[in-house]
């Protein structure tokens, strides 16, 4: 006999969260194809980023959910023949893709944009990220060849 009364559950914001995390890392994972190395922002010292957050709840769930998302892209890239490495997330949102020049003052929050107080260079704020990231995998994997 099945065990009548009521089913056990998570709250709602959690299984929503965990079924669009799984839902992200499935899609990334399947675009990425066979061979793909994911680069992720290592985000264990997010609270740091959130401290000043009135709401107090708000920091865990915010890094539980990014915790949660990383384990699930780890998880699906390790049965898709791919990997996963997590970066220092420091000044890749101020570092400078063209020139490497690196300063606060690169990005404007407010305004999601990044120009390059040295050599001009503009762009979206979170594309640079992107670039800043994707360099650190063509480094790394740049590392790998040397040292194999
Ligand atoms: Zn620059």
């Amino acid at each position: 006999m099945i065990p009548t009364g009521r089913p056990c559950s998570f709250p709602d914001a959690i299984s929503k969260t965990t079924d669009v995390n799984h839902q992200v890392s499935k899609a990334l994972i399947d675009r990425g194809g066979e061979n793909t190395l994911f680069v992720v922002e290592d985000l264990s010292n997010v609270r740091k980023a959130t401290e000043r957050v009135r709401k107090k709840d708000r920091y865990v769930s915010v890094s539980w959910s990014f915790y949660q998302l990383r384990s699930m892209i780890e998880y699906k890239a390790a049965l898709n023949l791919s990997k996963v490495i997590a970066v220092d997330p420091a000044y890749t949102s101020q570092a400078c893709p063209m020139c490497g020049h690196t300063e606060k003052g690169n990005r404007n929050k407010k305004t999601h944009t990044f120009c390059c107080n040295s050599c001009r260079y503009t762009s979206n704020d979170d594309r640079i990220g992107a670039m800043n990231l994707q360099a650190k995998g063509i480094e790394y994997l740049a590392e790998m060849a040397v040292s194999a």
